[in-house]
């Protein structure tokens, strides 16, 4: 069923709790694919009832990105879903979550100016403020996120901390094509050609994971490696990031160990991917 109001949303909710129902939460900006639906899996599997949100949450957007083209689809999104089984979907506007007078935000400190923070100013704080609102309304037992925007799995885990919020986050592994590509709404915007260079992306973490299982220990020589690769291709414009991480503070490893994160942001083309990869 597809709910457009907070109010009626929260009204849902209410009505739920009180039957003692367990709630399992999808936060999502649409434009469904594999990715999003192993999210809508877990959830149907652990909960009574599965709601997804759909929405383009423009204040996590920079003043030059995306927002405008960011692909939308919403009648195919609805019929994903139902056919998933999701029992509500939440298809708030921007207007209703962002009233003239909005002026609260929530913003996690420390983690958030690593990896993506350095490159994108303020997307944090809108994806936690967003989140933030969304955990109130939707009241979820269970909250699901992709490990696909790893450092935002940790922020959210992180605030949901902070603040004694009662929802557990679960996060869930990064679904890749056949071909190794991250699943990702932006992928759309690949020409073929593109996504031809944007798989040296997943085949340079492949390597990295390998060379670390071969014995390779230091960072340097990885970022190295997954560097060479990804420039090698011809419509790779720009490499934010290639980075060794520890995997919950996310700070630069010195000497690899099992469980550190291999995390890159990438521009192919005009197109910015980000990806990443466990030890
Ligand atoms: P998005 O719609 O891109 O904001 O993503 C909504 C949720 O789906 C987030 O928790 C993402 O981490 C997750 N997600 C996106 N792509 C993937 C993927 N390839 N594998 C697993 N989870 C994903």
């Amino acid at each position: 069923m597809l709910i457009r109001k907070i109010k009626d949303m929260k009204q849902i909710t209410k009505r739920l709790k009180k039957e003692g129902k367990t709630i399992g939460f999808v936060p999502t900006m649409g434009y469904l694919h594999e990715g999003h639906i192993s999210l809508i899996r877990y959830s149907k599997k652990d909960n009574d009832i599965t709601v997804v949100s759909i929405f383009v949450n423009p204040i996590q957007f920079g003043k030059n990105e995306d927002l405008d083209r960011y692909p939308r689809d919403l009648e195919r999104d609805v019929e994903i879903c139902g056919k998933e089984g999701v029992d509500y979907v939440f298809y708030p506007s921007a207007d209703e979550m962002y009233p003239e007078g909005f002026s609260t935000y929530v913003e996690v400190e420390g983690i958030t100016q690593r990896l993506c923070g350095t490159f994108r100013s303020g997307h944090f704080k809108g994806v936690t403020t967003v989140v933030a609102k969304l955990f109130n309304i939707v009241q979820p037992d269970k909250a699901y996120f992709g490990e696909k925007d790893y450092q935002q799995l940790k922020v959210i885990q992180k605030m949901v901390r902070d603040l004694n919020i009662d929802v557990e986050v679960i996060g869930c592994p990064l679904i890749r094509e056949k071909d190794g590509l991250a699943l990702s709404s932006r992928n759309k915007y690949l020409t073929p050609e593109e996504r031809k260079s944007a798989l040296s992306i997943s085949r340079a973490l492949f390597r990295a994971k390998q060379m670390f299982e071969s014995g390779e220990k230091d960072p340097s020589k990885v970022i190295d490696e997954v560097k060479r690769i990804i420039s090698s291709q011809p419509l790779v414009k720009e490499i934010q990031y290639v980075e060794v991480v520890d995997p919950e503070e996310l700070t630069p490893k010195k000497k690899l160990e099992k469980g550190d994160v291999v995390a890159v942001a990438v521009f192919v083309g005009n197109t910015r991917l980000i990806d990443n990869i466990k030890l």
